[in-house]
């Protein structure tokens, strides 16, 4: 059986730009290593959560390793809260967050405290609080960004954040989404807890001595993306291979961990444009002798594109073009190549344009396409495709799809 090396560009796709002649950065790009494989293999487009649904990246992946969306996401919280390694159990709810500067008053002054770096010791100062019973967790992430996991019995993580995501207005106050008193006593408790976490922070040594030194004060936590545990079959469960997981940011690690995969560590991801993609490719070599499936996530593309830096973006692509040369000429491999969802440039969002899509491997359909992009990609024999139809056509590539009647 072949093995899978499943690489994910984040936000790779994009829309024509003019100062590019009316190509996407991916056209614009010099990929010789990803035209290679599209010869090597198919091509095609995907819409990876649906037509027309403009994807975050959580729910994209979920779509990409064909977990319907509709029935296993709850939220961002609990994947952000696993990539932190936090513990989260069945009936616990977890909830992402930044911590942030507010007045007296709760009025918001700065999302991100300064864009403060970290806050290991706030988070320790919140950690393993009680409110009602319920044992609350919080651990530092990367820049100003935190997790929070409540533990215990008679939580709902349908409840709505606190995070206003701007400045300059104060912060609210969680409430219930549903009808029902779980999610009406999670919200207390979330209340509850930013009231208490605010008289540490605003008290905290730490924060006395950024103040002193002229800096923002980190004296609160705003939470968003609520949700309970999601009731996840493994991917081993689901496919019967044994997966791995390369990531440098939070949240994939968080969804290759609840999906069961291992998470191998490679210190220079960072999941940023200068993460050091030619290493996670290494790692990601060595780790298919052991595993049948690897995934690999590289986040560069999209944070340029959110930032309206097309020119980066292509750059970003070629830096992803070279690190892929030690994929030519691999004949064991089935190599699939592509987005989470299509950011533009322009509009510095997410849109719910397809995305190109790679499969090369041996004894293939080719087609005639040689180049990667998402123009080339609606002439690819793979055709239009939705993002749950990509693991089971891997599945069928590599020989393990089971047999539909007799
Ligand atoms: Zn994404």
């Amino acid at each position: 059986m072949d093995k899978v090396l499943f690489i994910v560009c984040d936000g790779m796709a994009d829309r024509p730009i003019s100062q590019l002649g009316a190509k996407t950065p991916l056209e614009a790009a010099n990929t010789p290593n990803l035209d290679k494989l599209v010869k090597k293999g198919l091509i095609g487009l995907m819409h990876v959560v649906g037509i027309g649904i403009r994807p975050g990246s959580d729910v994209a992946h979920l779509s990409l390793f064909g977990y319907d969306p509709k029935i296993y996401y709850t939220g961002r919280g609990p994947f952000e809260a696993a990539g932190l390694g936090m513990k989260i159990s069945a009936g616990d709810v977890a909830l992402r967050g930044n911590f942030a500067t507010v007045n007296t008053d709760f009025k918001i002054i700065d999302r991100r405290a300064g864009r403060i770096d970290h806050t290991d010791t706030l988070a320790q100062a919140l950690n393993n609080m009680f409110i009602n019973n319920i044992n609350i967790s919080v651990a530092s992430g990367t820049g100003h960004r935190a997790a929070v996991v409540l533990h215990g019995g008679n939580l709902d993580g349908r409840i709505s954040d606190t995070d206003p995501h701007k400045n300059n207005i104060k912060i609210l106050k969680s409430y219930p989404l549903v009808k029902n008193d779980y999610a009406k006593h999670t919200a207390q408790i979330i209340n509850q807890f930013i009231i208490k976490s605010y008289k540490i922070l605003s008290t905290h040594r730490f924060n006395k001595k950024r103040v002193a030194e002229g800096n923002l004060p980190a004296n609160i936590l705003l939470l968003r993306g609520a949700g309970k545990l999601p009731k996840l079959p493994s991917f081993k469960e689901k496919y019967g291979l044994r997966a791995a997981c390369i990531a440098g940011a939070g949240l994939y690690k968080g969804i290759g961990r609840l999906l069961g995969m291992d998470v191998i560590k490679v210190p220079q991801a960072t999941g940023k444009p200068d993460s050091n993609i030619k290493a996670k490719m290494k790692t990601a070599l060595e780790v298919l002798r052991t595993y049948d499936f690897t995934f690999v996530h590289i986040k560069g593309a999209d944070v340029l594109a959110e930032d309206g830096n097309y020119l980066g973006k292509k750059k970003f692509i070629e830096k992803i073009d070279l690190a892929l040369a030690p994929l030519i000429n691999r004949e064991d491999l089935l190599i699939v190549v592509t987005a989470d969802h299509t950011t533009s440039s322009i509009l510095k969002i997410h849109t719910a344009d397809p995305v190109p899509v790679l499969i090369a491997g041996k004894n293939l359909h080719t087609d005639n396409v040689s180049i990667f992009g998402e123009r080339s990609a609606a002439g690819g024999k793979l055709g239009h495709i939705i993002g749950g139809h990509l693991m089971p056509i891997i599945i069928d590539f590599i020989g393990r799809a089971p047999l539909t009647g007799a």
